[in-house]
């Protein structure tokens, strides 16, 4: 059995089509959910959906009954993490889990952004639990950069403050691709793969592309964090959340999101997605 946590979200939904398509039966998958009311389509194609909750340990080791292999999706809940993390880990424990793979963020051991610390923890709690285990260090989702595409173009301006950082970000469905690589074929254990997109983009670069595509002027104006943030939080955003776009902003602008690594390319056997595909895919 392959148990896949966070199957309710967009990534874990795109590891199950995957593990679908490479073959795994239906049934032979596990859902992990926290909300079993938000996976009746999964049920309806067979797939053996369970209730676990990161944060209720009694609702986990029920939930790991008979997995030989467990993805981790790192949970969405920033701040409360590191304690859900180790819940499941222990209860991979406790099942005798044959494999735990892990969603962490690119360059964990030295990234200096805030999210990465609770990543960093997670991996040196797996390591510390004796699991066998793969860590997937995945760079930023370029769809982070296309929820809004419309409105970009309608001002012309990308509002930033990562200056002229480099981010290898990839499209969501390439990392998920990957994990069900690594869940279905053998790739050893105890390994840490860094996961990019394989064309790192400036955001004058991202902004030049959406312009392209679109057929119109865009450009990229850079901000100070701190008139960032608050610009931020003028246009209604809470507070926690302009804190952490800012600060992904400064780790792009040190180079903590980019990276020449060809990991997940080599996983894939093709190039990861385009930003160009995906601008034009969000723009159609
Ligand atoms: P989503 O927000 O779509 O999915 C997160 C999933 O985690 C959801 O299914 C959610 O359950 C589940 N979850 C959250 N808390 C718990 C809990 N206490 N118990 C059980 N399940 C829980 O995010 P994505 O799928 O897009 O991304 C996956 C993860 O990647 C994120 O959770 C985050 O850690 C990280 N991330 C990475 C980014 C990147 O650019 N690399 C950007 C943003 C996040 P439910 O469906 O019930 O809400």
């Amino acid at each position: 059995m392959i148990a896949v946590t966070g199957a309710t979200g967009n990534m874990g939904r795109l590891v199950i089509e995957h593990l679908l398509e490479r073959g795994v039966p239906a049934e032979q998958i596990s859902a992990l959910v926290r909300d079993p009311n938000q996976a009746h389509d999964l049920a309806d194609r067979g797939i053996d959906v369970r209730h676990a909750d990161y944060a209720q340990p009694n609702t986990l080791q029920p939930a790991l009954r008979d997995v030989e292999k467990l993805l981790l999706i790192s949970g969405s809940e920033v701040g409360r993490r590191l304690p859900q993390h180790r819940n499941v880990i222990d209860a991979a424990k406790y099942a005798d889990v044959g494999l735990l793979v892990y969603t962490s963020i690119l360059h964990a051991d030295t990234s200096m952004m805030a999210s990465a610390e609770e990543h960093i923890a997670t991996e040196r709690y797996i390591v510390e639990s004796g699991l066998p285990h793969l860590i997937m260090r995945n760079g930023w989702y370029m769809e982070n950069y296309t929820g809004n595409l419309n409105q970009v173009v309608e001002s012309g301006t990308i509002y930033g403050a990562a200056g002229k950082g480099r981010v290898a970000a990839a499209a969501r469905n390439d990392y998920a691709e990957a994990a069900a690589v690594l869940l279905t074929e053998d790739h050893g254990v105890d390994k840490v793969f860094e996961l990019c997109g394989d064309e790192p983009f400036t955001y004058d670069e991202l902004a030049a592309q959406i312009g392209k595509v679109a057929g119109t002027d865009v450009v990229y104006q850079n901000m100070d964090p701190d008139a960032y943030s608050e610009a931020l939080t003028q246009a209604g955003l809470p507070l926690p959340m302009a804190a952490m776009l800012t600060d992904v902003d400064e780790g792009i602008a040190r180079g903590d999101l980019d990276s020449n690594a060809t990991d997940l390319v080599d996983l894939l056997h093709r190039p990861t997605m385009s930003l160009h595909d995906l601008i034009r895919g969000a723009l159609a």
